[in-house]
């Protein structure tokens, strides 16, 4: 059977069968990988050991027709600490679910590679998850060019300044024109947009430097995740169990849709 190596993010897993796992992996050179670690839930397994959730792994794999098989595996970074607290379980889950959502197969992906990789690196040291969220969100729509028009109408083309009626089938904010006559967009405040705006623009040091109220940066990455949902015509899976785990900060001042 033929096989191959690559580097690769583990961004999903499952159990199959008795002993075996199922992968779903991003590769920076080969896109997404579905695979499968043979006998990975067998005690003790080492394969088991080291292809967890958000690991970063070196891989030698051979190709199946459904799933390709794991031969081999050793860990780059191991990413324990995304595993060992259910908040940064969370918000890692919802980058990983996006990138791979907007990744096709044999498409390659080192831009969003890179930029998960980073994500995780910082919710690993510790960072705080909201901010570091909506700035992959910002990021990952404008590699897509998905990037919501957020200063411009999408039908008219004006200047939009104060509060916007965001439209996320169309990509972008609505003057206040063309959102009463049509009594389509919804509401985001002012201050939301614009860090939505700034995040997609800003490289990864000046996002760090910002000093972003966790709560304004929520907002942004909720508003990101709208975006990012009307692109791939569903929701986002991993955005419920983060709402769970944070339901005590704001889920009362939340309402769905
Ligand atoms: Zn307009």
């Amino acid at each position: 059977m033929p096989s191959y190596k690559t580097e690769a993010l583990v961004l999903r897993t499952a159990e199959m069968g008795e002993t075996d796992r199922r992968l779903d992996l991003l590769s920076p050179e080969l896109g997404p990988i579905r695979a499968v670690a043979r006998g990975a839930r067998k005690v003790p397994s080492r394969l088991g050991g080291l292809l967890q959730p958000f690991a970063q792994v070196r891989l030698l794999l051979w190709r199946g027709k459904t799933f390709d098989g794991v031969s081999q595996a050793e860990t780059i970074r191991s990413f324990h600490e995304l595993r060992e607290s259910l908040e940064a379980f969370a918000y890692a889950s919802v980058a990983a679910e996006a990138a791979l959502a907007l990744t096709r197969p044999d498409e390659e992906a080192p831009r969003r590679y890179r930029l998960l990789l980073y994500t995780f690196e910082r919710l690993a040291r510790g960072d705080r998850g909201e901010p570091v969220l909506a700035y992959f969100l910002a990021q990952l729509l404008r590699i897509e060019g998905f990037e919501p028009a957020w200063s411009a109408c999408v039908r008219c083309g004006r200047p939009v300044h104060g509060e916007r009626r965001f439209l996320p089938s169309e990509g972008g904010v609505l003057c206040p024109d063309c959102s009463l006559r049509s009594g389509q967009g919804e509401p985001v405040p002012e201050p939301v947009a614009r860090l939505a705006e700034q995040l997609g623009r800003a490289g990864p040091r000046s996002a760090e430097a910002l000093a972003v109220d966790p709560g304004l940066a929520m907002a942004a990455a909720r508003t990101l995740a709208r975006a990012l949902s009307a692109v791939l015509d569903r929701s986002m899976k991993s955005l419920e169990l983060l709402d769970i785990i944070r339901h005590d900060a704001e889920g009362s001042a939340e309402h769905g849709g």
